[in-house]
């Protein structure tokens, strides 16, 4: 009887390990564009063809590759980096395994060009399958051009398991722009179907690449580091450097947080829990400050290599890390402070003694309610809930006599003459909000608002993309939505029920929900629905008045599946008097 396990051949074995360093168009670009920055370019010119499945075209102007190498480049663990395993604890480029260009050129049709002079002569190298075809001399200015065609052609499983073109974009986008954001020296252009998304002149500052990849409206709203001393060491030890943004500014998840250790772009829950600490009393539950970073550290201080993309870091004193940055944030508010407030400065021996670091009230309210805050606040005051109409007084009077407490900030509690009602305040917004939504989408009769001000976003070019995808799901909602150019849109009208939500929040929510669902086959519709329900929807937290909390159980009782949420969690649980019998065991 013959066997059934079987040693793959190498060639197989080469392919699986390929999806392990470039599982993804945008994790090739990552790589090509690093091996560029090894090399020296201060101009790398990236052109994507569908998504980067057609084609990916790195051309820089960097030392360019010896004719005797081109053969070599695209053998396993062929690196120019890296000897000995000392060289390790030193290294000052991005790659060093010599992985890369060995596993793209075995999952693509991969040509290289390159020139190591300023003369004319080049060379061409073809490669398929991981073999080399061709090799001849080839006019090129010094620098270096890759092209992987067809990425993953010979892997269709690999092919199969790519998302949406604007999603795989999007992810390539992501990557252009930290590389942007990262090397202020380096001019990048990027562009895809021939058309220009990204683009960084040689000159151009920090805060100008901030905005040419995360849009004027983050931009505007950045707060330069501020280090005392020579402006960049701290303590001697640690160089931070960048941005931070304003208080008022956060987001729903951690995406607009870019650290840089080293020039590297990386992920570090200490970094990131450094930030959210620095910032904690300022924050709403859920929401997260954005920042643009640069730490320089010794790199014998980490670890870079417990993770193989490199994304992820280890310090060695967390500690001191998480310290440090957490000053440094305190001081450049406070440092702000002193420069806009007015109030009485404290003496300095006063300041050093202080403990507990507190933003000064006159700031505070600058950073915890900007405009659209502050509206929120009064709206509360004007006795409306959420876009719901007044009631009418004889039903309110009747409401009135049962008595209704908010328990926690998050639940409403009605005491009935037989028993308590129970509700969860967000959740049961959400399901009326989803029901609203729902039927006015299934009869087509979306009532729309016409916004006084119209609302103009300014968005990063990922954040536009997205947005261009979905302005068409977003008009069905009640949102019209339309294109200005240059990444901007002008919000015209909304759904009437969302008027007193901080629509510039919610929307921006909702784009990143959106972006973020990863099963291409939900509806687009019911989808958005859902997310416009919880982002619009009353949160944990926020504090009722007696009528909102009247309206909220009155448009309950009306709704059809009062009981649940749309994600199936309960909304409300009704204790009669056998229920509350029971749990005390009388039954
Ligand atoms: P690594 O970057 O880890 O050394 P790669 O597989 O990415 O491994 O690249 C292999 C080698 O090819 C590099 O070490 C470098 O010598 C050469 N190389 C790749 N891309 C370029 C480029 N754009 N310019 C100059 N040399 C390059
Ligand atoms: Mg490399």
């Amino acid at each position: 009887m013959n066997g059934k396990v079987k040693v793959l051949k190498d060639e197989v074995i080469g392919k699986i390990a390929a999806g392990e360093v470039v599982e993804r168009p945008a994790s090739a670009v990552k790589e090509l564009v690093e091996n560029s920055i090894d090399a020296g370019a201060d101009s790398i010119f990236i052109d994507i063809e569908e998504a980067g499945s057609k084609l990916i075209r790195i051309a820089d102007n960097g030392s360019g590759i010896d004719p005797e190498d081109m053969e070599k480049i695209c053998l396993k663990y062929s690196t120019s980096k890296l000897e000995n395993i000392e060289d390790l604890d030193n290294l000052r480029t991005l790659g060093f395994r010599g992985e890369a260009l060995s596993s793209i050129s075995s999952v693509s049709q991969f040509t290289v060009i390159s020139n190591t002079t300023s003369g004319e002569e080049g060379h061409y190298l073809y490669v398929e399958d991981g073999n080399i075809k061709e090799l001849k001399p080839h006019p090129r200015s010094k620098g270096t051009t890759i092209e992987a065609s067809n990425l993953f052609y010979n892997v269709p499983a690999r092919r199969k398991f790519l998302k949406t073109n604007s999603t795989e974009m999007g992810l390539i986008v992501d990557i252009v722009g930290r590389f942007i954001l990262s090397n202020e020296k380096i001019e990048f252009k990027l562009t895809h179907n021939g058309k220009t998304v990204l683009y960084a002149a040689k000159e151009k500052a920090l805060l100008d690449r901030i905005k040419e990849v995360m849009g004027k409206d983050i931009a505007d709203n950045m707060l330069e580091l501020f280090v005392p001393g020579d402006h960049t060491n701290y303590a001697g030890k640690l160089k931070i450097r960048g941005f931070i943004s304003k208080p008022s500014i956060t987001r729903k998840d951690k995406n607009y947080q870019t650290f840089f250790v080293n020039g590297r772009y990386v992920r570090n829950n200490t970094l990131s829990n450094a930030l959210y600490g620095a910032y904690f009393s300022m924050l709403e539950r859920g929401r997260y400050p954005l920042s643009v970073l640069f730490i320089e550290i010794d790199p014998s201080e980490i670890d870079v290599n417990i993770h193989p993309s490199k994304l992820l870091i280890k310090f060695q004193n967390e500690k001191y890390i998480k310290d440090t940055l957490v000053k440094t944030i305190k001081e450049t508010f406070e440092h702000l402070r002193d420069k806009q407030s007015t109030i009485i400065k404290k003496s300095t021996n006063e300041k050093l003694e202080t403990k507990e670091w507190i933003l000064p009230e006159e700031l505070q309210k600058e950073f915890l309610y900007p405009e659209n805050l502050d509206q929120k606040k009064e709206s509360k005051r004007d006795n409306s809930c959420a876009g719901y109409e007044h009631l009418n007084t004889a039903e309110a009077s009747f409401r009135q006599q049962t008595p209704i407490f908010q328990v926690a900030k998050c639940f409403i509690v009605q005491v009935k003459k037989d028993g308590l009602y129970i509700i969860d305040q967000h959740a049961a917004h959400e399901r009326i909000l989803f029901e609203y939504f729902s039927k006015r989408v299934k009869n087509n009769d979306m009532d729309k608002q016409n916004l006084l001000f119209p609302l103009r976003l300014d968005l990063s070019t990922s954040d536009a993309a997205k947005m261009d995808d979905l302005m068409k799901t977003f008009n069905l909602l009640g949102f019209e939505i339309n294109s200005f150019g240059d990444n901007s849109f002008i919000v015209q009208t909304i759904p009437p029920i969302l008027k007193n939500s901080d629509i510039k929040t919610v929307i921006m929510d909702m784009l990143s929900d959106m972006a973020g669902e990863k099963n291409v086959n939900i509806d687009p519709v019911e989808n958005m629905i859902k997310y416009a329900s919880c982002r619009g929807a009353i949160k944990e937290g926020d504090e009722l008045t007696i009528h909102e909390m009247q309206v909220l159980i009155r448009d309950m009782e009306n709704s059809e599946l009062p009981f649940t949420c749309p994600h199936g969690r309960p909304t409300a649980f009704d204790l009669g008097a056998i229920e509350l019998e029971k749990m005390f065991r009388r039954k």
